[in-house]
């Protein structure tokens, strides 16, 4: 295997990385994917999988046209995914609702309708309590009124995750078990790279060291992009940002409209479980779920719909965003290298902006430009120093 040349290798396989190979695989190329633990095993496979186009870091400038176009790509790429892969990634368009609790929120919400509204296709309007309350019976009665999205897409992130690996596959794209550990080099071209088998920590001893050539590499590798930095020589400004889900049962009504406060959100999902988060934390690669966050997140939730407070606690979760220093994607040809990409650094939208993210990357590494809107914007190059 070690001499066997493939065209491009994708190192990581969460959702920028599977969806990076299956773009490329689409188009012919042959790919290995390399991913240190199980595909979407960290915060591809854990996100709460909603497409917040209207508000967020580089909204409205200079991502709305990204994030519009990206959720859009959702749509179609959803039906292509299940017909390659048979995974339903449960993509679908629903109501999302921004809770006010007081005057200067409520101020501070409607004045951004002034351009929301102007937004084709998302129906954006502004509910009264009693309006509220008619779209969303669980929603809390006491709040001042809220943004409702009436057209806000949604899907269920490790299906996603999964159904884009398992349609690079079944397009020849090979997925293995390997921890990156270098590039490599020749001048400033990228020849492949070094791997440990298997896990990321813990289990150096004796693992086997290997190396594996390509015509280009692309680093997918979330929130740890950092340590391919040493690799590359460039700053690649990246850390993570840890957030928690709590999966509730609920016995009485499900939550159908998404409800939204502060940063936090509940709905119930596809699963049947009521979904309901989150937190930021800036606590390194620690992934533990903590009793402070439960209880910090049941806060949130009750005051978004205090009905909930019997629902049961079924699971917890925790996971990393890859967040950049300018809370925008990281996303192209690194520069100083002539066939080493990279796509990371979305924070708390990878699962929305992942689309074109991953199209745009193909493209670039294809066609060495994207009909991606947006793209120019998240070019690796605006973090280098002359
Ligand atoms: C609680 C929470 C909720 C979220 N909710 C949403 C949401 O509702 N909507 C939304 O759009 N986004 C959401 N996100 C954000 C989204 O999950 C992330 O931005 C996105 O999943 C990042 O994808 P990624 O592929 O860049 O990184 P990851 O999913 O972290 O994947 C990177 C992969 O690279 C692998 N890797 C790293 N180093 C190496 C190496 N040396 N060799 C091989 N493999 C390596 C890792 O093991 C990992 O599997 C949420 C995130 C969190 C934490």
């Amino acid at each position: 295997m070690a001499n066997e040349h493939r065209d491009v290798i994708v190192v990581g396989g969460g959702i920028i990385g599977c969806l990076t190979a299956y773009f490329l695989a689409r188009r012919g190329l042959k790919i290995a994917l390399l991913e240190a633990d199980a595909v979407g095993s960290h915060a591809s496979g854990f996100a709460f999988g909603e497409m917040g186009v209207l508000e967020g870091a580089g909204i409205p400038d200079p991502l709305l046209e990204f994030s519009l176009w990206s959720m859009s790509r959702h749509h179609t790429l959803s039906m292509e995914l299940k017909d390659v892969s048979g995974v339903d990634n449960q993509f679908q368009f629903g109501g999302r609702l921004k809770l006010a609790f007081n005057e200067s929120e409520a101020a501070s919400y409607q004045k951004q309708l002034e351009w929301q509204r102007e937004v084709k296709d998302l129906d954006v309007t502004w509910l009264e309590p009693r309006e509220v309350v008619e779209v969303e019976p669980q929603a809390n009665p006491a709040c001042l009124g809220g943004v409702y999205v009436q057209r806000a897409g949604a899907v269920e992130p490790y299906r996603l995750n999964l159904a884009a690996a398992q349609s690079a596959e079944k397009l020849g794209t090979e997925i293995l078990s390997r921890r990156v550990t270098g590039l490599l080099t020749e001048g400033g071209r990228c020849l492949g790279v070094t791997f440990h088998e298997g896990q990321r920590e813990g289990q150096r001893e004796g693992r086997q060291v290997g190396r594996m050539e390509a015509g280009a590499v692309v680093l997918a590798m979330g929130p740890w992009s950092q340590e391919a930095a040493a690799w590359c020589g460039i700053d690649i400004p990246v850390t993570p940002l840890k957030g928690q889900i709590l999966r509730l049962r609920e016995t009485s009504k499900p939550i159908l409209t998404s409800l939204h406060y502060g940063g936090s959100y509940v709905v119930t999902k596809p699963d049947g479980l009521t979904w309901a988060g989150t937190t930021e934390e800036e606590v390194g690669f620690n992934e533990d779920v903590t009793p402070e966050a439960r209880d910090k997140i049941m806060g949130d939730l009750l005051k978004m719909a205090p009905a909930l407070a019997s629902a049961e606690l079924v699971q917890q979760t925790a996971c990393l965003r890859p967040l950049s220093a300018d809370g925008l994607p990281i996303v192209g040809r690194v520069p100083g290298w002539q066939n080493l990409y990279i796509g990371t650094g979305a924070g708390r939208k990878g699962i929305l902006w992942s689309t074109g993210m991953s199209q745009g990357l193909a493209e670039l590494i294809l066609d060495g430009s994207s009909q991606v809107p947006g793209l120019e914007a998240l070019n690796p190059a605006r973090f280098q120093r002359d």
